[in-house]
């Protein structure tokens, strides 16, 4: 992406800089619309790219292929490049554990609508790396979900 001084310019008057203080420094608050997972959207060139993708390539280049920005503070909204990294699936998904343990120790759940969307996303056949990417979820909880989904539909055809 090449990004000309006037993009940077619409793009920061949406940033609220002193967003929470999560991993030493403030979060980078985007206002500006946001996916329903909570991501920031941006348009660039006729196309709606997620804010902090804008932000990570302006800082350290072109994300390598196969690779997944990762948020160190865990806010999907968060546009801070340092609390930004370049992670694989699999340090998404050990990351992911690792919070995974922190969450069920505050006994967090997914909601009804996340475990339906879960079992939407894969009866639409998204790969459950996306789903898990989606939801910030572990790959771990998607397989689990979306097995007994497809398991209450073939009880719902035995009927
Ligand atoms: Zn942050």
């Amino acid at each position: 992406m090449k990004f000309s001084a006037l993009d940077m310019e619409r793009f920061f008057t949406k940033v609220d800089f002193n967003g929470p203080t999560t991993v030493g420094t403030p979060c980078w608050s985007w206002e500006g619309s946001r996916n329903e997972y909570g991501y920031g959207q941006f348009w660039f060139e006729d196309r709606i790219l997620r804010a902090h993708h804008f932000t990570f390539e302006m800082a350290y280049g072109k994300l390598p292929e196969g690779m997944l920005v990762m948020h160190r503070c865990d806010n999907p909204w968060c546009v801070n490049p340092t609390h930004l990294r370049a992670g694989t699936d699999k340090e998404n998904a050990e990351d992911c554990v690792a919070k995974g343990r922190a969450a069920s120790r505050k006994k967090r759940k997914l909601t009804p609508e996340q475990r339906r969307e879960i079992g939407r996303l894969e009866a639409a056949g998204v790969p459950r790396r996306e789903i898990a990417h989606r939801l910030n979820v572990c790959g771990k909880t998607v397989r689990v979900w979306a097995n007994r989904a497809k398991e209450s539909e073939k009880a719902d055809d035995k009927d």
